[in-house]
C-alpha cells in the first residue's frame, strides 16, 4: 500500500500522514457562519474535506470529524437586529438549508456539528485558563484579549514576521490582516445590540460573547481532545483564524494543538474569489435551477487539485454533466452485464491501484478521476466484445465500487429523464397501435417527431427500444 502523504501548511511540505493512535483520524474542519446559505466557494472547501475523509477511510482509518457551525458573530447579530429576531431565529433556518445543500452535494455528514452557542461554558473556561497563565487580560473596554507577545510561537503557521507585531495594540474585529497583527479579542463585552438579540452571556468579566477564534479552539478540544491529528479549512483561514486558534489552544495546554494543517484553495468567478461582498456568489440553488445533479458538481470540483484555484463557469459545469452521465451509463452497463472478457480482470486491478495511489498522493483528485475515466473507456471497449468471465466482471464491479465510493459520481435518474422515459414509452405504444391499424403515415410521423428531438427507435425481436443520440 502506498504511503498517505498530505501537504502540511505548518511545514510548507508534503509529509507522511497517519493518525496518532494508528487507527482513527481526529479531524476538525471549520464550518459555515450560518447567517446566509453557504455559497459554492464554501462548498468547494467542504467538498475537499469530504474527499479527504473518504480518502482517509479508504486508506483503512476511522474518521471522527467535527464541523462547527458559527451561530454567533457580527453579521448574524446585525441581521437579527435588522429583522427584530433573536440570533437563534436567524440561524436555525440557515442550518437546515446548510444540511439540505450538503446532502445535495453528497457530502458525508461529520460525526459532530457543534453550534458555538452551545459551548459557552467551555469557552469561558478556556479564557479563564489563559488569564491564569498570564497570556490574556481584560482591557478597559471590558473585553478580554490574547496578548500575542506572550506567546513566542505566534505567527508560525502564517509565517508572520513577528517584528511586525504591534505590542499592546488591540483589534476587536474577528477578521484582520497580517499587517494588523495585534492582541485579538477572546471575549467581547456585550453591547445593547447583542443583548437585544440574545447574543450575550454571563461571565467572570461581565456579560459578553465569544470571539470567533475562541469558538473553534474550545469546541475542538472539548470534543476531540487537546491534541488532534488534522485541522482543515480554506486558505483564507490561515491568518488570523488558525493562527489564533493555535495561540489560544497551545498557550492553554502546552501541547501541540493540531499536527497537520490542511488548506483548500479558492473557488473563483472570472478570476475573483467567490465571496458575498464581491457580489459574485453562486449557490446550490442556482445549480438546482439548472437541473444539475450534485454528482456533476462534485465532478467539477474534483477536476482541479485542492491546492489550486478553480474558476467556475457554465461550460465547465456542462462538461461535468456529460462526464457523470458516462459514469452512470457505465454503472448501468456493469450491473446489467452477465459476463466479460478475461482481460477485464487486469484492467480492474490496475485502475483501482492507480486510483488509490492518486488519492494517497496529497489527495490528487484529478489524477484519481483520470484513473476512473481510463477504466470507463476500457470497460466499455471490453464489454463490447462480449465474453463469459464472471470473476473478471465481479472484480470490475468491485473496483468501480471502490472508486465511486470515494468520488460518488453516479447521477440520480433526473426527474426530467423520468418524464422523458414516460413520454417516449407512450409514443412507442401509439406507434405500435398505428402499425397494427396499418396507418404507416402515422407511425412514420411518430418516429420522425422523436428523431427531431434526437431520439432514435430500434425495432427488435422483443419490441421497440430507444436511445438518445
Ligand atoms: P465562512 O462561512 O465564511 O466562515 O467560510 C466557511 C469556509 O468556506 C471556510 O473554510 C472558508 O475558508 C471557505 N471559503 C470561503 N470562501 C471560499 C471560496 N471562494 N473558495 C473556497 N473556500 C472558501
Ligand atoms: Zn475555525
Amino acid at each position: 500500500m502506498s504511503e498517505f502523504v498530505l501537504y502540511n501548511t505548518l511545514s510548507r511540505q508534503v509529509e507522511p500522514f497517519a493518525p496518532a493512535d494508528g487507527s482513527c483520524v481526529r479531524m476538525y474542519t471549520c464550518g459555515p457562519t450560518v447567517y446566509n446559505p453557504a455559497h459554492l466557494g464554501n462548498f468547494r472547501t467542504f467538498l475537499f474535506e469530504d474527499l479527504l475523509r473518504r480518502a482517509l477511510a479508504l486508506r483503512g482509518w476511522g474518521v471522527e470529524q467535527v464541523m462547527n457551525l458559527t451561530d454567533v458573530d457580527d453579521k448574524i447579530i446585525k441581521r437579527a437586529n435588522e429583522r427584530g429576531l433573536t440570533i437563534r431565529q436567524v440561524t436555525d433556518p440557515v442550518v437546515e438549508i446548510f444540511h439540505a445543500h450538503r446532502e445535495y452535494l453528497r457530502i458525508q455528514p461529520a460525526e459532530h456539528y457543534p453550534r458555538a452557542t452551545d459551548y459557552i461554558p467551555q469557552m469561558i473556561a478556556l479564557v479563564e485558563t489563559l488569564i491564569a497563565k498570564g497570556v490574556a487580560y481584560q482591557a478597559d473596554d471590558r473585553s478580554v484579549y490574547f496578548a500575542i507577545d506572550k506567546f513566542p510561537a505566534y505567527g508560525r503557521l502564517s509565517r508572520l514576521d513577528t517584528r511586525e507585531i504591534k505590542v499592546g495594540a488591540r483589534v476587536s474585529q474577528d477578521e484582520y490582516t497580517k499587517d494588523n497583527a495585534q492582541d485579538f479579542a477572546l471575549w467581547k463585552a456585550a453591547k445593547d445590540e447583542d443583548e437585544r438579540v440574545e447574543a450575550a452571556w454571563e461571565s467572570p468579566w461581565g456579560r459578553g460573547r465569544p470571539g470567533w477564534h475562541l469558538e473553534c479552539s474550545a469546541m475542538a478540544m472539548d470534543i476531540l481532545g487537546e491534541s488532534i491529528d488534522l485541522h482543515a479549512g480554506g486558505v483564507d483561514l490561515i491568518f488570523p483564524h488558525h493562527e489564533d486558534e493555535i495561540a489560544q489552544s497551545e498557550a492553554a495546554t502546552g501541547k501541540v494543538f493540531a499536527r497537520c494543517w490542511s488548506h483548500g484553495e479558492f473557488l473563483l468567478v472570472d478570476s475573483a474569489k467567490m465571496a458575498k461582498r464581491v457580489g459574485n456568489v453562486w449557490g446550490v440553488v442556482e445549480l438546482q435551477e439548472e437541473g444539475l445533479d450534485g454528482a456533476a458538481a462534485r465532478h467539477f470540483m474534483f477536476g482541479t487539485h485542492y491546492r489550486q484555484q478553480l474558476n467556475l463557469s457554465s461550460a465547465a459545469l456542462d462538461a461535468s454533466r456529460r462526464a457523470v452521465r458516462r459514469i452512470g451509463d457505465l454503472a448501468a452497463r456493469l450491473s446489467a452485464a452477465t459476463g466479460a472478457p478475461s482481460a477485464l480482470l487486469d484492467v480492474a486491478i490496475e485502475a483501482e491501484a492507480d486510483f488509490r495511489i492518486a488519492l494517497n498522493n496529497d489527495l490528487n483528485a484529478p489524477q484519481a478521476l483520470s484513473a476512473l475515466f481510463v477504466f470507463v473507456n476500457r470497460v466499455n471497449a471490453l464489454l463490447d466484445q462480449g465474453g463469459d468471465d464472471v470473476a473478471a466482471l465481479g472484480r470490475a464491479r468491485a473496483a468501480f465500487g471502490v472508486m465511486n465510493g470515494v468520488l460518488d459520481l453516479i447521477p440520480a435518474p433526473a426527474a426530467a429523464d423520468e418524464a422523458l422515459t414516460g413520454r417516449v414509452a407512450a409514443a412507442i405504444a401509439a406507434r405500435a397501435d398505428a402499425r397494427v391499424r396499418r396507418d404507416f403515415a402515422e407511425s412514420d410521423r411518430i418516429r420522425a417527431s422523436l428523431a427531431a428531438e434526437g431520439i432514435v427507435l430500434e425495432d427488435g425481436p422483443t419490441g421497440t427500444s430507444w436511445k438518445r443520440i
